[in-house]
């Protein structure tokens, strides 16, 4: 049993000043692995005096000193990877194959990226009309991330904080404080200036909105549910901060019926399920061109049927359960709501695999014959859950693809490089998959419409933690 009860502010680990406890649940056996403080208004005043006592000096370092320490950073976020993935895979169930390789390495990866950006950027530049442009650190960052990926969340807020010159408050997920404890060791370990990061545990109604709402925050930086992302800016706007939001999804995945099928089925499938379908930008709506529907239906019900299902704490391809009671809940709701509506259920369906019962696991599921009016349609179910409809033209299957609220992410399936690039341009959505390749770390990460705004890695990703200034040239 690990017991979090204490916040790291100043450069030191201490005592929360509330009483309200959480337990640490692994969600593959449904037991308690440990217990965390829940922090409140008046430790998000700590930490935020902290940051802004750090930023006085911080935001004065050199670009080749802040550089020097996230060389540091990276060469402890390496040595711990292992320990990351552990913590992930126990807090909230990825298989450990997959939390290595993703989960955990995604603190790596993000983090090499924006030590690229850096170096390419130039803090001072003149612009075309001659006047000069400097880049600075925004202020005190607010940081809110979500426990589906924990440390890819963490690396893409803090890393952009502390290179731009920033500082910050991290409130991770109060369910996945495990992953997060051992980012701040790692933080603590490369040697950043009291009070340049700072962590505090809690809950969103209270410590996140204590953080939204804070006079002395200049940036809120979050990433979850379109819901609270939308409380978060409720909360910032009184003080007119900056906020950045990463929010849901419900991606469409366009097959088209001159794609190499069995492959590209075979990989909708598996990316839908990845994470057990908790991936904001997973591609859960399948739309297949007419001609091909009922040979790609055939195709995922052997997909689909062949998923394994496993624990967390065996290596292997297969996925693990769902993070909690409340996302079992809702995904079986929402099955039931598919059924109910006359989708057909082609893998999968209610209840527990066979042999799961302890945890949190569903099984693999998918649904034919869905119309866009469907709740499976329409909600991000953030389970492995697949829907898949038939269109006839081009034209339908884009029309079809931008009809939701969310813009995050799209996926095209075809052999024909312009009709790619002609389809890519009318989708509203901020990152496109083509053939089974994804952008890479550096990219900008975000969505368009209710998916949220700003840019997460890379270049961008780094400029949303700056402010500009410009100036004329001098003259006397
Ligand atoms: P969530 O919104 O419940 O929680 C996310 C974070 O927000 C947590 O730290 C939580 O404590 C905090 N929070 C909750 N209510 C708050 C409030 N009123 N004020 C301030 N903070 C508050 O989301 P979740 O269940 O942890 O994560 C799943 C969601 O995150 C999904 O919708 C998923 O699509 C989304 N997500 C998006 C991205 C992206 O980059 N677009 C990445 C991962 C997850």
């Amino acid at each position: 049993m690990k017991t979090l009860d204490a916040f790291y502010i100043d450069g030191q680990w201490v005592n929360s000043l509330s009483e309200k406890t959480m337990p640490i649940m692994n969600p593959a056996k449904n037991q308690q692995i440990g217990i965390v403080s829940l922090g409140n208004s008046q430790d998000v005043d700590r930490a935020v005096a902290a940051a802004k006592t750090a930023f006085a000096t911080y935001s004065k370092t050199s670009k080749a000193e802040r550089l020097k320490r996230l060389h540091t950073l990276l060469d402890i976020t390496k040595k711990r990877l292992e320990d990351l993935a552990q913590a992930i895979s126990m807090e909230m169930g990825a298989p450990i194959t997959m939390s290595r390789e993703a989960q955990a390495d995604s603190g790596v990866g993000h983090l090499e990226w924006f030590i690229k950006a850096m170096e390419q950027q130039d803090e001072r530049e003149t612009l075309p009309n001659g006047d000069i442009l400097t880049r600075e650190p925004i202020g005190v960052c607010g940081l809110i991330t979500p426990w589906n990926w924990p440390i890819n969340q963490i690396a893409l807020k803090v890393v952009p904080a502390l290179a731009s010159g920033s500082t910050c408050v991290l409130k991770p997920s109060e369910h996945t404080p495990l992953s997060a404890q051992i980012y701040a060791e790692i933080v603590h370990e490369a040697g950043y200036p009291a009070g340049v990061f700072n962590l505090v545990y809690g809950d969103g109604p209270t410590v996140g909105a204590a953080l939204s709402r804070h006079p002395d925050v200049a940036m809120m930086s979050f990433t979850g549910s379109t819901r609270a992302g939308i409380a978060v800016t409720k909360d910032a706007a009184d003080t007119v901060k900056r906020v950045a939001l990463e929010l849901g999804g419900k991606s469409p995945n366009l097959v088209f019926a001159d794609c190499d099928l069995e492959a590209r089925i075979a990989e909708g499938v598996a990316g839908c399920f990845y994470n057990t379908g908790q991936s904001c930008d997973a591609p859960t709506r399948m739309l297949v061109e007419r001609s091909c529907y009922e040979r790609a239906l055939d195709l995922a019900e052997q997909a689909g049927g062949a998923q394994k299902v496993g624990l967390p704490s065996e290596e292997g391809e297969h996925i693990g359960p769902l993070f909690d009671e409340i996302q079992f809940s809702r995904v079986q709701k929402l099955i039931q709501a598919g059924i109910d509506e006359g989708a057909r259920l082609l893998v999968g369906g209610l209840g527990k695999p066979e042999g799961f019962e302890e945890g949190w696991y569903v099984k693999p599921t998918i649904f034919a014959d869905v119309t866009p009016d469907m709740h499976i349609a329409r909600q991000e179910i953030f389970g492995p859950v697949l829907v898949m409809m038939p269109f006839d033209s081009e034209e339908e299957a884009i029309q079809l693809a931008n009809d939701t609220e969310y813009g995050l992410a799209a996926y095209i399936q075809t052999g024909d490089e312009v009709r790619a690039e002609r389809v890519a341009g009318q989708l509203r959505a901020g990152g496109i998959h083509i053939n089974g390749c994804d952008a890479g770390y550096g990219s900008p990460f975000g969505g368009f419409k209710q998916s949220g705004n700003g840019r997460e890695g890379g270049m961008f990703g780094l400029e949303d933690f700056q402010e500009m200034k410009v100036r004329p040239p001098f003259k006397r």
